[in-house]
């Protein structure tokens, strides 16, 4: 068994570190304020790599197995997410679907520019009516001659204002089925985009489809298969999103730690209270056993596994644990904590909320878990 982390990868994660802390939380309280992600900092992600990081290298990319892309996202965990969404949506579940079941001609269109930032990638599953029982869609696809018709609303679709494309999935005569819906594919149009409590810069929308027309080849993979395509991108989202939440908790918990250190109460500084440092080190268990849960599932989807179960584990290990780190953390703070745009652990706060519902809710996770384990997937082989 080795837990250590290359030399390569240690550098990776410095680099991402460096970038969050001096150009990301350098200008969260700007994010906030103008719910946009500035050019720069974009520019700064794409110079490091970061939208490429699932493309193989013969398309561009960075090529990363999921257990490097974990360590990426726990860095940008630490810092504002509206940003780590955009990236993790472009180059994880808005990636990973044509870079997995796409066709050779798909992938020679559209990874190459979704390597280099040009060509923004969205994953559209979610409807009005079909979030958590995301088989319950309505959105139709008919095929008429040489073209495929789509018919239907997404909503809480993360990048749609600036996607090129969107992993769309709808209903066939064999199913679900996956295509890659072209932005400016006549019938699509872009809805209402959403004001989030946190997030800000991510701009999540309703994706519209009214007799949308796309070629028959936009088709990815089998007719019929698209929900699974949908569980594997989700599997490797859940678990480089549960890294994410290991990185906002760590975070969260130096900054409780700093400050809890300065402020003073009934003589003694917050930390030196025994309810509080118990407190912390609760936190420190819950984060490390987390993390140890991501680090695994990752692990497992590099050797080939489904990690079906593992990476619901961690998702809900994640964001409960997670969450109720972060909010000890705010409680740490007292009434500074709850001042807008005073210290950085109140964006923490609203920023990672939102984890406990989207990529499936933490229910959602359960309902996973307890479904794998009536299969007899009781434990995993070490
Ligand atoms: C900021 C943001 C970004 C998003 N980005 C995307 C995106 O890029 N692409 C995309 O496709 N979707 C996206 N989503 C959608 C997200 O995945 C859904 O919101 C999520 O799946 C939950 O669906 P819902 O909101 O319809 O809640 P519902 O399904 O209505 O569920 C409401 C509540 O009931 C609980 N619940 C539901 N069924 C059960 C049950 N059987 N037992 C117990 N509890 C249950 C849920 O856990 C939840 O807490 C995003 C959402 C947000 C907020």
């Amino acid at each position: 068994m080795d837990f250590s982390i290359d030399e390569e990868g240690r550098l990776l994660q410095q680099a991402v570190r460096d970038f969050v802390e001096e150009s990301a939380n350098a200008v969260w309280r700007d994010i906030e304020e103008t719910n946009e992600l500035p050019e720069s900092l974009v520019e700064g992600a794409k110079e490091l790599g970061l939208l490429s990081m699932s493309i193989p290298e013969q398309y561009g990319g960075l090529g990363f197995p999921v257990t490097k892309k974990a360590l990426v996202h726990e860095m940008l965990g630490r810092g504002p997410w509206g940003l780590g969404t955009f990236i993790s949506v472009h180059t994880g579940i808005g990636c990973v679907g044509i870079v997995r079941f796409g066709s050779d001609a798909q992938k020679d269109k559209y990874l190459p520019k979704m390597a280099a930032g040009e060509w923004i990638g969205s994953f559209a599953l979610t409807e009005p009516d079909a979030g958590s029982d995301a088989g319950a869609l309505k959105t139709t696809a008919t095929l008429k001659g040489d073209q495929w018709v789509l018919n239907g609303t997404k909503t809480f679709i993360t990048n749609a204002p600036k996607a090129h494309h969107f992993m769309v999935f709808a209903k066939t005569e064999q199913g679900i089925s996956a295509f890659l819906v072209d932005a400016d594919s006549p019938g699509l149009r872009i809805g209402q985009v959403f004001k989030t409590i946190g997030h800000r810069g991510s701009r999540p929308a309703e994706v519209v489809m009214e007799d949308c027309l796309v070629p028959k080849d936009a088709l990815i993979g089998e007719e019929g298969k698209g929900f699974d395509y949908a569980k594997r991108c989700l599997a490797e989202g859940r678990t480089t999103l549960s890294a994410r939440c290991v990185g906002t908790a760590q975070k969260a918990m130096e900054l409780a730690l700093e400050y809890g250190a300065e402020r003073k109460t009934f003589g003694l500084p917050l930390t030196e209270h025994q309810a509080l440092a118990f407190r912390l080190a609760q936190m420190s268990a819950r984060t490390e056993a987390a993390r140890l849960c991501v680090y695994r599932s990752a692990w497992l989807l590099d050797q080939g596994q489904p990690a079906i179960r593992e990476s619901s584990t961690a998702k809900l290990l994640a964001g409960e644990g997670c969450w109720q780190t972060v909010d000890e953390c705010m409680q740490i703070f007292g009434g500074n904590g709850y001042i807008s745009g005073e210290y950085m652990i109140e964006r923490l706060w609203r920023d990672l909320r939102v984890a406990r519902v989207y990529d499936g809710s933490s229910e959602v996770q359960q309902i996973v878990i307890a479904h794998q384990l009536r299969k007899g997937n009781v434990q995993t082989p070490w």
